[in-house]
């Protein structure tokens, strides 16, 4: 197939791209670099050392004699974004070209506005251009299990069957997120749902957990091929925190009293969960939602499994939590489509954990810890925060 992945410069999106490209399909990676400048913004960097997109397509091309077509461009320029699907003509374009960080999108009203703009704008242009070239080019949008926030009933794959007043009808499954970037991945749903309705789209909407896990079949060739470890406060993801932590003999910071749970999935399942969903396209004029998580657990049950794991030990924290987030709360979630469709999880468990302490050891001269600190962004008092 010819697939092209949008944010293929990111922590997620050149690992797929490589996954992809080795499993035979022709690839084409677009992106704008933005995400290296959020951590010239913050001061703040990829734990593992990553080298430019253009270099990493070199060395892609003298490791595995494969090809990877690059489009540099803002995915907010319909023109850019036009040019690259009808250049291109990809069967499949897998959408990962979003501002991710929830931390980031609170930290005042610029960033609010620039993270819902740059989603909610990129993935429209998106869905015009895939619209005027070629209906059947399957979307295939990243999305997030925060999107459904914790509800007290179980979470179902994108769609709820609700009888009401004595009539049925289905429905997308109400959503009650916690950040403005996790609002705009539902604003983005909707509208991706609105395209299936009108133009007969083929879009799958993955609502993935948090991804944890530095290293792919692929990542692993050549250093020049390494994807970013994010461990900063804003833009680090949990358990990647925590391990860093540990390797530093730093206490494993827990926010809040530590009840608060979330879908977890290893960076391998990612990308095999990107050629299932490509593979396996959606019907003309369906709007698909699958649940893109193998796990689930609390932040405490998180924190004491690397505690336990790293040799020595680590001490566990607990601080003020900066989100507005609910604890001791109920949390069951479907996630029966990409199992039926192939998908064998990898999870969580001591030799990924000790895989991962090795990584960070190897750089753990390159670590601030300044940036493990609370990064200052309060949910709390977001609308009254000094313009940064
Ligand atoms: P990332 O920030 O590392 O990668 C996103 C990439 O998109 C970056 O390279 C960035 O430069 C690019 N980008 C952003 N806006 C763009 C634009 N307007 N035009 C062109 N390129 C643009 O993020 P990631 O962790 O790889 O996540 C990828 C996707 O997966 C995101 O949509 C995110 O919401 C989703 N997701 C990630 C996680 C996770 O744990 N990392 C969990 C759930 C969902």
């Amino acid at each position: 197939m010819r697939i092209m992945v949008l944010g293929g410069d990111g922590y997620l999106g050149w690992p797929t791209a490589m996954y992809l490209s080795a499993q035979g399909h022709d690839v084409a990676v677009l992106d704008n670099a933005v995400r290296r400048q959020y951590d010239e913004e913050l001061g703040s960097g990829s734990l593992v050392p990553i080298v430019s997109l253009h270099e990493r397509v070199r060395a892609w091309r003298e490791v595995s004699g494969r090809e990877i077509e690059l489009w540099f461009g803002d995915l907010c320029d319909a023109d850019f974004c036009y040019a690259a699907v009808s250049g291109f003509r990809p069967d499949a374009v897998v959408h990962f070209a979003e501002q991710r960080a929830a931390p980031y999108s609170m930290i005042d009203r610029k960033h609010a506005v620039y993270t819902q703009t740059n989603n909610v704008v990129g993935t429209l242009n998106l869905m015009y251009a895939v619209g005027e070239v070629d209906r059947d080019i399957h979307i295939v949008k990243l999305g997030t299990m925060g999107e459904y926030g914790q509800p007290n009933i179980d979470i179902e794959e994108g769609w709820l069957e609700v009888e009401h007043k004595g009539r049925k009808d289905r429905v997308l499954f109400p959503k009650k997120p916690g950040s403005f970037y996790h609002l705009s991945k539902v604003h983005d749903s909707h509208n991706l749902e609105f395209g299936c309705r009108i133009w007969g789209l083929r879009v799958t909407d993955l609502n993935q957990g948090v991804v944890y896990g530095q290293e792919t079949e692929q990542t692993v060739l050549d250093p020049r091929l390494a994807t970013r470890l994010d461990y900063d406060a804003v833009f680090g993801t949990v358990l990647n925190r925590f391990a860093i932590q540990a390797v530093l003999g730093l206490p494993l910071s827990v926010y809040g009293n530590g009840t608060q749970t979330r879908a977890y999935l290893d960076i391998r399942d990612t990308v095999r969960c990107i050629e299932i969903a490509c593979e396996n396209p959606a019907d003309a004029g369906e709007f698909r939602v699958f649940n893109q998580a193998t796990e689930q657990f609390s932040l405490d049950e998180l924190a004491k499994l690397v505690a336990n794991s790293f040799p020595g030990g680590a001490e566990i924290e607990h601080v003020d939590n900066p989100r507005v987030e609910i604890e001791d709360h109920y949390y069951k979630f479907v996630h029966t489509a990409l199992e039926s469709l192939g998908l064998q999880p990898h999870y969580l468990g001591d030799t990924l954990l000790e895989q991962m302490y090795g990584v960070i050891e190897q750089h753990r001269g390159r670590v601030n810890t300044d940036l493990l600190a609370a990064s200052g962004i309060n949910w709390r008092t977001s609308a009254n925060a000094a313009p940064r």
